[in-house]
């Protein structure tokens, strides 16, 4: 299996990403990533305050996919996630919804023993492992792999997991995939600014949805489909996500805008992904009772 070294990678998400690996549609492979400080933090004595934010959040790709064309939909299978041995959890003044109450910056080395990360000597935890920045090559502007958009990017969504699936759009040839930051856990919201940041290697494939529209990601469940969207503020997420949701059934369910308005109130959730990056995410869930497929007979 091709597996992609996690000394390649990219900090922008941008039209024109020089690919440093070339798979097929459909074939497995696995992407090494780093933790989102780059490796630079090995012990407790290392504080946020000290550490280059230049090579935070850096992505490995891009991995040019054949076959995919501009204006495609991608379908990317996630079938593990493997992660290293030890998380990351860095506090400082401003970090997070209750950044005000942190006085001074501290750093948390939390092992991972048998599935369990531990917190203390009396308290262990199951990991969740996540994917935090997931995307392709963007349409026009170059943007931060710390930013999420509708090419993905620092989506910091929980079920972007093991056995789940996301869709992209895709801008360029070869949709250039890159991806990293990867949690070990992490609740909706990252409420403290971080999850429990650790490095790993990603396996999955890529296969491609002929015809399909989207203006967002998506994330696909064995039992739902989440549609993402970031924005400045919550409520234009929300409003954005909701909306896309809402084409997205009358298309594909060949429903009026009044009723796929009413069944979006009475079987949708909406949830938050993340609220601490530049741009808020949040996502819709649509069980699949109500949308069975995301693309008509696909
Ligand atoms: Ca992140
Ligand atoms: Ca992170």
């Amino acid at each position: 299996m091709k597996k992609l070294s996690r000394k390649f990678t990219i900090n922008y998400f941008k039209p024109d990403l020089k690919p440093v690996m070339e798979v097929e549609l459909n074939e497995r492979f696995i992407v090494e990533t780093q933790d989102c400080y780059g490796g630079q933090v090995t012990n407790e004595g290392i504080l946020r305050p000290e550490i280059d934010i230049s090579i935070m959040n850096l992505a490995t790709g891009p991995i040019y996919i054949n076959e995919v064309k501009k204006n495609d939909v991608i379908k990317i299978d996630i079938e593990n996630i493997e992660i290293g041995q030890r998380g990351i959890m860095m506090l400082t003044k401003g970090l997070g919804v209750l950044g005000e109450d942190i006085h001074e910056p501290t750093t948390k080395m939390i092992p991972v023993e048998n599935q369990q990360l531990k917190f203390s000597e009396n308290l262990s935890l199951p990991i969740k492992p996540m994917i935090g920045v997931i995307g392709v090559a963007t349409d026009k502007k170059k943007v931060h792999t710390a930013v999420p958009g509708n090419h993905g990017g620092n989506l910091d969504t929980k079920d972007i997991t093991t056995g789940n699936s996301i869709y992209l759009p895709v801008f360029q040839e070869g949709a250039l995939l890159a991806m990293g930051d990867l949690h070990a856990a992490m609740g909706d919201g990252e409420l403290d600014g971080t999850g429990v940041e650790i490095d790993g290697k990603v396996t999955l494939s890529v296969s491609k949805v002929d015809d399909g529209q989207l203006l967002n990601p998506v994330v696909e469940s064995p039992s739902a489909f989440y549609f993402l969207a970031s924005a400045e503020t919550i409520e234009h997420a929300i409003k954005t996500a909701s909306s896309n949701t809402v084409e997205h059934l009358m298309r594909e369910l060949t429903l009026d805008f009044e009723i796929a308005y009413r069944l979006l109130s009475a079987y949708c959730n909406i949830q938050i992904s993340q609220v601490v990056n530049k741009l808020v995410t949040v996502r819709v869930k649509v069980p699949k009772e109500l949308l069975p497929q995301l693309f008509k007979g696909k």
